[in-house]
């Protein structure tokens, strides 16, 4: 269905990228008031890319429709509306965060020259996306590269190919400056070309730690810089000090678990991926869940408003793990007894809940990156941290349902993780100006605000020192005399 990029033409694009980064500074270098010019034309870049997505809504949207039954809600809600405003929010904020920055060091050997610290472009970027966010997660990083400077290379994910094509007949479209972005097509052969390239300057990877360590080794061997965004099991705590006596605030709280577990079917790198409940409450939370569970879904079928498994290697995965599970399923009501058409390409799994899951089950190994949220039934906190720790170490995220701050401090003092959210789950990838990243295992480098934007720069210090000062630092030179010596 996607036609691949042949491996000649990735060659070609690769040399456009890096030749366009060099011929934009020779450009650049002659201009008469370099930062007015140079924001001006990024703004420009950034301005063309939100229209031609804005203009093409509805035709992304129907593509990822066609390539997972993706939910038309889903991909306005969690995919286009967060780019509007990642991008939105760079055009505001791009005339600050691309201002030099002065620095004061009031040593002798500094004091009296200037010192400034610039942002400078990378040069050539290579985007490889993954297939859960196929929009967001390809364009949101490629912004970053445009406002920063660079040019760019994106490389969708094959998974979701419908999509892949519409975005890059939109980009295609879109008359960019010959160079600045450029789309490649392709799975595992034309993506190891990319990333074994010394043409890139550097590389945003998002997908799977496994991956993600195979991109890294390669990288490293140009010592190309990376940023990793992976994945992994995120945890989520309902402790005992979380007031179930509050009807309400638990229903809340198990509908706000269930939006992170269940959106875009469970294919997200953020979702709780298994619910750790204290034994005090258990049986009270297992009620309310199957209650707000059967409110959310209240009928299901192939054709409901439902995001499916994109493809069949995950719904394979997961199918084959429910089947092992050692825990009691539990679906809506509504879809008892569904089964999933699987020869039309519907690869549908219904929100599905499992109590009782041991550490030991295998939904319990790996991240599951699908609709099934495991329940485990814990008796002493920190045992149960021993075991977090011991499995995952440093998840991408961790969300705590607790009343008691020192609880919570305990939690998060112990379990490392990229991000952590009190009370709720997932949304704040969208929050503007605070760092989204992984630690570890799930990953390094952020991005989010301003900090996508530094991802895609490297600090340059520039010091000018004056000569009539010299006098100043006669200790420095040689030779070291005795006299030097003793001051
Ligand atoms: P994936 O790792 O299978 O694929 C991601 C990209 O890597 C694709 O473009 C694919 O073509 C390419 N790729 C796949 N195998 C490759 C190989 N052997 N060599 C070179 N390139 C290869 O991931 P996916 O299934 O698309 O996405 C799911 C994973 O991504 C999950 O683990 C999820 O948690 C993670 N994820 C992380 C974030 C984040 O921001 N941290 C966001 C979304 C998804």
């Amino acid at each position: 269905e996607l036609v691949y990029t042949s491996l000649d033409v990735i060659d070609t694009k690769m040399a456009v990228s890096k030749e366009f980064y060099f011929s934009r500074q020779k450009e650049l270098s002659d201009a008469k008031n370099i930062a007015k010019t140079d924001l001006q034309f990024r703004l420009k870049q950034l301005k063309r890319l939100y229209n031609a997505v804005k203009k093409n809504e509805a035709s992304l949207i129907r593509a990822m429709e066609k390539d997972y039954h993706r939910a038309p809600q889903e991909s306005l809600q969690l995919e286009l509306i967060p780019l509007y405003n990642d991008i939105l929010h760079m055009i505001d904020c791009l005339p600050k965060w691309i201002k030099a920055k002065r620095v004061g060091d009031y040593s002798p050997a500094y004091m009296l020259g200037s010192v400034y610290v610039e942002k400078i472009a990378r040069g050539s970027v290579l985007v490889v996306s993954p297939c859960n966010f196929p929009v967001l997660l390809a364009l949101t990083p490629v912004a970053n590269a445009i406002a920063a400077g660079n040019s760019v290379i994106l490389k969708p994910s094959e998974l979701t190919p419908a999509t892949a094509r519409e975005m890059q007949r939109i980009i295609e479209e879109t008359v960019f400056p010959h160079g600045l972005l450029q789309v490649v097509q392709g799975a595992i052969p034309e993506t190891t070309q990319l990333i074994r390239s010394p043409t890139f300057d550097m590389i945003f990877y998002t997908g799977s730690p496994k991956v993600g360590s195979i991109v890294a080794q390669e990288a490293g061997k140009n010592l190309t810089p990376c940023v990793l965004e992976l994945g992994g099991k995120s945890p989520a705590f309902l402790t005992k000090n979380f007031d179930i006596r509050n009807r309400s605030k638990l229903h809340t709280a198990m509908k706000r678990l269930f939006f992170g577990a269940f959106s875009n079917a469970g294919q997200i790198c953020v979702t709780p991926d298994y619910l750790v409940i204290h034994e005090s409450i258990y049986d009270e939370v297992i009620r309310e869940a199957k209650i707000v569970l059967n409110e959310m879904y209240p009928e299901f079928s192939n054709a409901t408003d439902y995001t499916h498994m994109i493809g069949d290697r995950g719904y394979n995965v997961l199918t084959n793990l429910l089947e092992k599970t050692q825990g009691e399923t539990y679906t809506p009501t509504a879809a008892a007894g569904f089964k999933s058409d699987t020869q039309d390409g519907k690869y549908c799994i219904p929100p599905t809940l499992v109590f009782d899951c041991p550490w030991d089950d295998p939904l319990m190994m790996e991240e599951n990156f699908g609709p099934v949220l495991p329940f485990y039934k814990y008796s002493d906190l920190d045992e149960t941290l021993d075991q977090i720790i011991a499995r995952v170490d440093q998840p991408l995220v961790q969300y705590l349902f607790s009343d008691s701050a020192h609880e919570r401090q305990k939690i998060l003092t112990r379990l490392r993780s990229g991000d952590c959210l009190i009370g709720d789950t997932i949304i704040h990838v969208g929050i503007q100006e605070s760092p989204f990243g992984g630690i570890g295992t799930s990953g390094y480098g952020n991005y989010g605000g301003q900090y996508g934007y530094d991802a895609f720069v490297h600090e340059r210090t520039v010091f000018k020192q004056p000569f009539w000062m010299d006098f100043m630092l006669f200790m420095r030179y040689a030779p070291y005399t005795e006299a030097k010596r003793a001051l």
